[in-house]
């Protein structure tokens, strides 16, 4: 069973990670930044839909409004087998409804694996983040630039700063983290449910990492591309 929480600032690779993980397992990944976006966009007038919409650029979500939404994508068949949660709980208040939540159906979590990285890092990549508008590519000034300087390699478009990664809301984002989101880094250290992973490499490298942490008993066996064989990585 693979039920794990992605712990980490604004910048830390979660999603990236999430994505990763869930497509290894073959469960959910549970993101509720993506989940608020889809209830937003969501045109049935649902009361979760009409509570998203009074809220702002998705920064001080309720409580309420964050484990419903999470919890209805776990009540999903598709997240019997397991899930990653990313984004979710942002703070103890949501760590513990979300004990409460798992308790009432028999479940546990396996682990918590907090993706550290120093801030200064974490500015910087937030910082020169570019985004097409029209196709969603993402680049960065600094180690993923486009081609031509502010036009997408995909589509042509011209790129532009998201409202989340202008230096105003970046500053707001990790100060929102340090203050509501850092805590639930003790509270599950508490619970020895805590692996904390170096987020800062590459992310082939990070996500080695991020496995060792969660598979510890697991032998590894990754296909290596065009070799058509297996190999065992320890
Ligand atoms: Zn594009």
């Amino acid at each position: 069973m693979h039920r794990i929480v992605l712990l980490g600032p604004p910048g830390a690779g979660k999603g990236t990670q999430g994505t990763l993980l869930s497509e290894r397992w073959g469960v959910p990944h549970v993101a509720s930044g993506e989940i608020l976006r889809r209830a937003l966009a969501d045109d049935k007038d649902t009361e979760l839909a009409r509570t998203a919409q009074t809220i702002k650029q998705g920064n001080f979500i309720p409580d309420a409004v964050a484990n419903a939404l999470v919890f209805r994508e776990l009540d999903r068949p598709e997240a019997a087998g397991g899930f990653v949660l990313d984004g979710y709980p942002r703070d103890v208040a949501q760590a513990e409804a979300l004990e409460d939540y798992l308790r009432q159906k028999a479940w546990t979590l396996d682990a918590v694996v907090a993706l550290l990285i120093e801030e200064q890092a974490l500015v910087a990549r937030l910082m020169g983040r570019l985004t097409c508008p029209r196709c969603g590519e993402s680049y960065h000034v600094r180690s993923a630039p486009p081609l031509k300087e502010g036009v997408c390699d995909k589509c042509g478009a011209a790129l532009v700063v998201r409202d989340d990664d202008q230096p105003e809301r970046v500053r707001t984002r990790l100060a929102l983290y340090h203050q509501k989101t850092e805590p639930l880094i003790a509270f599950y250290r508490e619970r020895g449910l805590l692996r904390t992973v170096d987020g800062s490499g590459a992310e082939d490298t990070v996500f080695a990492a991020v496995r060792d942490a969660v598979e510890p008993d697991a032998p590894e066996r990754d296909t290596v591309p065009g070799g058509g064989h297996s190999e065992t990585l320890v």
